[in-house]
This record gives C-alpha cells, structure tokens and sequence, in this order.
C-alpha cells in the first residue's frame, strides 16, 4: 500500500497507508482538490489507513441527498452528521489535526440514507466510488470496533 504523508508542520507529518486517494490535481494551482481534500482515517495494528477525497464531492452527495428528502418536519430526525453538516457544528467545524472523531452508529445510518437516495437517480462515477469506499471503511472500522475520523485538512 502507498504511504499518503500528511503534512502537520514544516517537517513533521502522519504516515498513512493510502485506501484511495480520490483527489484531482487542480488544473490552475495544482493543489488536490484545490486544497479542499479530507481524510477519514482509523487505525488497525498500530497503522493508520486513509482514504484522501475531494471535501466538494461529499458535500456535492450531502446537498442532493438534501434537496429530495429533507423537509422542516423531518430535519430534526435525521442523523447528526447531516445535522453538523448544514449546521456548520462537530466534524464540519473541526480544523484539529487528528480531526473529528465521528459517531460511527450515526455515520452508518447517514451513508444508508445517502445510499438509498444515490440509487434512485444516475449518479457520477466519483460519487459513486467515494461513497463506496466510505462504506466499506466504516463497516471496516465497526468490525474492528475502533474510531473513525474525519480530518478537514
Ligand atoms: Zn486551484
């Protein structure tokens, strides 16, 4: 597996071995992703694994997903991690270094209902990857019963 140097100061960084990294090299500042790339990582046998996104293709799922089913009467109802996306709290807020540790139960439930929504109507090929790596990391980390983060690096 590729290791994924993330940086945290001019010479320290976190070695992550790399799931994925589903960033595009900007075309004008060459940065990934323009800079807006997260990570969501977790550990297994003393190695951090990360799977590296473009920050705008998860926020791209999260506003179509809420445009078609979220209403005043059911916002309240649904998970969390939609919640402190629209509301700007928890991991949206979160600029730590280590990133936000998410509520794996809720973000379970979030991927479900993006999952049902993605399959109702045709969806981008990267879409469609990033949400299924998330699943498969999220599902992953349950098995290991350990933590997923969220960085917003
Ligand atoms: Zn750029």
């Amino acid at each position: 597996m590729e290791v994924y140097k993330y940086y945290i100061g001019k010479e320290q960084y976190i070695s992550f071995q790399l799931i994925n990294d589903l960033t595009l090299p900007c075309p004008i500042c060459y940065a990934p992703a323009c800079g807006k790339e997260e990570i969501l990582w977790y550990k297994d046998k003393g190695k951090y694994f990360a799977l590296v996104y473009d920050a705008n293709v998860l926020t791209s799922i999260l506003s179509q997903y809420f445009k078609h089913n979220i209403t005043p009467d059911n916002y309240a109802s649904t998970t969390q991690f939609i919640r402190d996306w629209s509301e700007c709290t928890g991991w949206e807020d979160d600029m730590s270094v280590e990133g936000y540790l998410l509520d794996l139960d809720d973000f379970i439930n979030t991927l479900e209902l993006l999952g049902s929504d993605l399959a109702k109507r045709p969806i981008e090929a990267l879409k469609m990857k990033l949400f299924r790596e998330m699943e498969s990391i999220a599902l992953r980390v349950r098995e290991l019963g350990g933590g997923l983060r969220l960085i917003r690096a």
